[in-house]
């Protein structure tokens, strides 16, 4: 008898896997996931993500085994690892997830599906979350997330039975990141991968940490326990979207039902809805590389090539990344990330638009390192928010931030900067997001000397932010540029909005 192959990437769960359950209804099933070499040595991996990807496999494999099945790892090059297989037992389909990845994985896929056809192998692929394969145009794209998200979870198969005593398929150990040939890593994950955290995450978030998501999701003081802090589990698949949606909406039908014997805080309506809207920006993002995978490298509206690539600046991009701008709000954010993996959206656009805008670096390396320094990167959400923030699509508003006042809004006290740019602590607040305005005596007198013991701003805000803005409304400007949106919008643009009432960003 064939084998079935149930193929995990980024779905690695039970439940809510369509490709699992469909297969485990037709019969035995190999359960494999294999490390492929070209995706850990990309450059927007790093060892975090093996470790919180070990943690969410062993999770998964556990979860297997209680279903009478285990998950079989495997490394090498797709679709190699398949036709070894399909020589030794003879392979009848294999069962996935549609994947919108990186490039790499684009052409893994594509490579997979051609053999699969060559070799007269079924396989079937299911829709991933809300991303719609093969989308005829965006104007259906929210009705589509809609009616998936109304769907009901798919309940994990009660048993997945096992392929045949014969098929004996040898299962790797976890790949150590020495395997993988990556460095040693940095900080290991904050939040641990797998079904189980995944679930806590969730709970605790809709349950307690959630109430007031929406007035604390900007403050990098209280983001990181008011957010939900599920993002690495959507982007590794311990948890689907549809799950996070439909668990947000029983628990407001809980608090709307409680409300008759008790009162309960308006808060929680406010932030509830955030939070979806939020879920439904995801497969909102991730539908745009899904349909246009070259978004990864290539400026989406190409008005804009070669605004800012052939003035890269690696000793400006070095300081961005250590942290030593010179600006504390930014040192602080990418010290703060650096230490733990993530940091919240507004804090994220502010890092992209100094890089972007103040620095006038191409988005290109500053979004493969904050790829790496993310736990939960996110190919689509990422290189669309990351040309976002650049001002590079001509459909979203040109929005630059200024640190200072990012610092006097978000960190009034000066709390997170001190607990980040140790080297301020002395510094009064009224000097903290621009010491450099202090005079020699006060940088003595509070013991910062600007250049020796915190660096002096690397560029000149009121300059560097004034030429930006005339580059980029230049650039946005041209009949070319806004020839280029019309197509952008249509192909991408979220319809919520006509195109001339977008005055604030997507995200
Ligand atoms: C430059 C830049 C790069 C980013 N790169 C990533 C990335 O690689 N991976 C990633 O998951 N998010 C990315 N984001 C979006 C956002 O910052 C994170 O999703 C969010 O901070 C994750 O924390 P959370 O799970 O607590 O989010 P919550 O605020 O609790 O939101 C819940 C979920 O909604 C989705 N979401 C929230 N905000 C956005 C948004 N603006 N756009 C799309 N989806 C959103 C995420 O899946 C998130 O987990 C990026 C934003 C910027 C500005």
């Amino acid at each position: 008898m064939a084998l079935q192959i149930v193929w995990f990437r980024r779905d690695l769960r039970t439940t809510d896997h369509a490709a699992l359950a469909t297969a485990a209804s037709r019969g035995p099933c190999l359960c494999l996931f294999v490390y492929e070499p070209e995706m850990l040595q990309a450059p927007d991996f790093d060892p975090i993500h093996l470790e919180f990807l070990n943690q969410s496999l062993t999770s998964l494999d556990l979860r297997l085994q209680q279903l009478g099945n285990r998950l079989v790892l495997k490394t090498g090059r797709l679709p190699d690892i398949f036709a070894e297989l399909h020589r030794e037992f003879g392979i009848s389909a294999i069962y996935g997830h549609e994947e919108t990845g990186n490039w790499i994985s684009y052409q893994r896929d594509r490579r997979v599906r051609a053999w699969a056809r060559a070799n007269g192998i079924a396989c079937h692929e299911f829709p991933s979350n809300g991303v719609v394969r093969r989308l005829a145009s965006r104007d259906d794209w929210s009705a589509i997330w809609k009616q998936r998200m109304r769907q009901p979870v798919i309940p994990e198969p009660a048993t997945v039975p096992p392929p045949p005593p014969h098929v004996q398929v040898p299962s790797i150990p976890l790949l150590t990141w020495q395997q993988a040939g990556l460095h040693a890593p940095r900080i290991s994950p904050p939040q641990t991968g797998g079904r189980h955290a995944a679930t806590d995450c969730l709970h605790s978030f809709l349950n307690s940490r959630g109430l007031n998501y929406r007035s604390e999701m900007s403050s990098p003081l209280t983001a990181a326990e008011s957010c939900s802090r599920i993002s690495p589990y959507l982007s590794f698949g311990c948890l689907s979207v549809r799950e996070a949606v439909q668990a947000g909406r029983q628990r407001l039908l809980q608090l709307r039902g409680s409300q008759q014997q008790t009162h309960v805080d308006p808060a929680w309506f406010q932030s509830l809805a955030s939070f979806e809207s939020r879920l439904a920006w995801h497969c909102h993002f991730i539908q745009k590389l899904e349909d246009e995978p070259t978004i990864e490298f290539r400026n989406v509206n190409s008005a804009f090539n070669g605004l800012r690539e052939n003035e890269f600046r690696p000793d400006l991009f070095e300081a961005w990344q250590q942290g030593v701008t010179g600006y504390p709000m930014v040192d602080a954010c990418m010290r703060s990330l650096q230490a733990g993996a993530w940091i919240n959206f507004r804090m994220r656009a502010m890092l992209m638009s100094f890089a972007a805008y103040h620095l006038w670096l191409h988005w290109r390396q500053p979004a493969l390192h904050l790829a790496q320094l993310f736990l939960d990167y996110e190919p689509g959400i990422h290189y669309c928010q990351c040309q976002m923030q650049s001002g590079v699509t001509g459909i979203n508003a040109i929005r630059i931030y200024s640190p200072a006042r990012q610092a006097a809004d978000q960190d009034p006290r000066g709390d997170f900067i001190r607990q980040w740019v140790p080297e301020l602590e002395g510094v009064p607040d009224e000097y903290l997001a621009e010491p450099h305005r202090m005079s020699r005596l006060q940088q003595d007198l509070f013991g910062c000397r600007i250049g020796r013991d915190y660096p002096a701003p690397i560029v000149h805000h009121e300059t560097a932010f004034k030429t930006a803005q005339q580059r980029i409304f230049a650039a946005r400007d041209s009949a070319f540029a806004r020839h280029n949106a019309r197509k952008v919008y249509e192909k991408h643009g979220s319809r919520k909005r006509t195109m001339e009432q977008r005055t604030r960003n997507e995200g």
